[in-house]
């Protein structure tokens, strides 16, 4: 990766602005590390798509995703965390300091938090990617509001699509859920209000094999997987809540990953490689809540404090 020669040289650089990325700064900021924190394309990242988050500790009433995102901001910048709003695009962790190069900027950090988070799977199936933005959707923050007094579809069993299934049937006349199985991954408090709810219907054992409409969606065609029968089934919508795949491409053959691509980290949050440190859903498979994460940033942003103590006596190497 070449240099530019005019790289900012920072002490902690931070990449996403989830609740991952700002514990982290606020951490690294309390710490006098002075942290820039690329935002990435989400300012706030997922949780700021989220309309209402009840599991939050210290909102006994619920607070709204973006709300909650500025919160973590403000309260990181007030200690001197920086904000940069542009993505990484590719990273050299081969030397200290490690290279990251940015839409605008080219940054050298003696020590990386990656808290870059995850984004939602797509089925791939027909028609899916041409309807997209005319229909189709991952995002019932951003788009329920097109779907007043329309029939709307929800594929997915897990908690992101019972609670978002049940935001759309704010707008929405109606909002099927489409699941694969009889079982639901999501929370029984979930389970019990949608099913509870006079908008919400469910058709289990079924998958959505394609996205039926010329310039908007029409219908989908949805399969029976115990029968095998297929029906088109007519729809204004379909949201799609299928899971997510950690955003670290950009760290393939530098950064120990699993194999569905999170991050390795031990309990210290720390990767294979010293001063390079992953916290939130890139390396959490499990339990991906705001609180979780929040909690992953801050530890990450501690133990880069002692890595970089440490380091201190052991000058970085300088390009
Ligand atoms: P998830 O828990 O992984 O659930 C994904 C769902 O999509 C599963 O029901 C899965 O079916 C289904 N699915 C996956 N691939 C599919 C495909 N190709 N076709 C049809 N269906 C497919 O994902 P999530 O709901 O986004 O939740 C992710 C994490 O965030 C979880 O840990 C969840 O607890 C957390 N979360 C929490 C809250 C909250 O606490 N309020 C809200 C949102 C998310 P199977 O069940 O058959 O595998």
């Amino acid at each position: 990766m070449a240099s530019n020669g005019n790289a900012k040289h920072v002490k902690v650089l931070i990449l996403g602005s989830g609740p991952t990325g700002y514990s982290a700064a606020l951490y690294a900021a309390r710490a006098e590390l002075q942290p820039v924190v690329l935002t990435g394309m989400q300012l706030g990242g997922q949780a700021a798509l989220t309309y209402t988050i009840e599991n939050y500790p210290g909102f006994p009433d619920g607070v709204g995703g973006a709300q909650l995102g500025e919160l973590f901001q403000r309260q990181a910048e007030h200690f001197g965390a920086v904000t940069e709003f542009e993505s990484a695009n590719s990273v050299d962790l081969s030397q200290r300091p490690f290279k990251v190069v940015a839409d605008s900027n080219e940054y050298l950090a003696d020590a990386l938090i990656v808290g870059t988070g995850a984004s939602p799977n797509h089925l791939g199936i027909p028609g899916e990617m041409e309807l997209t933005g005319r229909g189709t959707s991952y995002c019932a923050t951003c788009d329920g509001w097109f779907f007043k007094d329309k029939k709307v579809v929800v594929v997915g069993g897990g908690d992101s699509a019972l609670e978002e299934g049940l935001f759309i049937t704010r707008y929405a006349s109606s909002v099927t859920i489409v699941h694969r199985r009889e079982e639901f991954r999501a929370s029984p408090i979930l389970q019990n209000r949608a099913k509870k709810h006079p908008k919400v219907d469910f058709i289990l054992n079924t998958v959505v094999t394609e996205v039926i409409g010329t310039d908007k969606v029409e219908a989908i065609r949805l399969k029976n997987v115990i029968t095998g029968e297929e029906i088109i089934y007519e729809t204004d919508g379909l949201f799609i809540f299928i899971g997510h795949t950690p955003n670290t491409q950009m760290f393939k053959d530098q950064l120990e990953m699993d194999e569905l691509g999170y991050i390795k980290i031990n309990e210290r949050m720390e990767t294979n490689i010293p001063g390079v440190f992953a916290a939130g859903e890139a390396a959490d498979p499990h339990f991906r809540q705001v609180v979780t994460s929040a909690g992953m940033g801050a530890a990450a942003a501690i133990q880069a404090t002692r890595y970089l103590e440490a380091t201190e006596s052991s000058p970085i190497t300088s390009t």
